[in-house]
């Protein structure tokens, strides 16, 4: 495979990027300077040694601290936080918008992922197996609330009755208030590409 043939291939396996999109991101490389690739490919580098996940909330941050034995994101290090609610979403781009609404002071967790309908084996799909643990191991700073963030789109609400299930059975009368975000009048919601206003009305009426 030659060397297009090979960056397109790549390209085509990121979200929602089709053959012929990913066919054009190479030859926009082409047609930049070689400083700027090499600017790109320095900083895709720079991913693997300076992004670290957070042992806490499972989320990608930049840490310029190497080998540090705790790996604790800002967010979950930060003292000013409540920790008693903690909210659940679906991946690092939904964190970051709601995160960007200003609207939540509380802390997260990243399920990595959502269920799709019918699927089999759910605990592979999404890091429930990890969001237990966290509401089981905090005795010293308890969760009182767990807020589930997720899309409301047929898959989010799978998830979301999944999530809701499986903390109800592990953790039967342990396990912390639960709540969804409200739904005002927007269905199909994507959290990634909500505005800062319907995030924080869907949380205010969460229930
Ligand atoms: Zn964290």
């Amino acid at each position: 495979m030659d060397l297009i043939s090979k960056l397109t291939e790549i390209f085509r396996r990121f979200p929602g990027i089709g053959p012929r999109q990913a066919k054009r991101f190479v030859y926009h490389l082409l047609t930049q300077s070689a400083s700027d690739r090499k600017e790109l490919a320095e900083l895709i580098t720079e991913l693997s040694g300076l992004v670290k996940t957070c042992s806490r909330c499972f989320r990608f941050y930049t840490s310029n601290e190497k080998a540090k034995s705790i790996r604790e994101c800002p967010i979950c290090a930060d003292p000013h936080r409540a920790r008693e609610s903690l909210m659940v979403v679906s991946r690092d781009v939904d964190f970051e918008n709601i995160e960007k609404s200003g609207g939540f002071n509380g802390l997260y967790f990243i399920l990595g992922g959502s269920v799709p309908i019918l699927e089999k084996e759910p605990m592979k799909r999404i890091r429930i197996r990890e969001l237990i643990e966290r509401l089981r191991a905090e005795t010293d700073e308890p969760v009182r609330e767990v807020i589930l963030a997720l899309n409301l789109t047929p898959e989010g609400e799978n998830t979301q009755e999944y999530v809701l299930r499986e903390i109800a059975a592990e953790l039967k009368d342990k396990a912390p208030k639960l709540s969804v975000l409200g739904r005002g009048l927007s269905t199909g919601l994507e959290l990634e590409y909500s505005d800062a206003d319907t995030i924080k009305n869907a949380l205010k009426n969460r229930y």
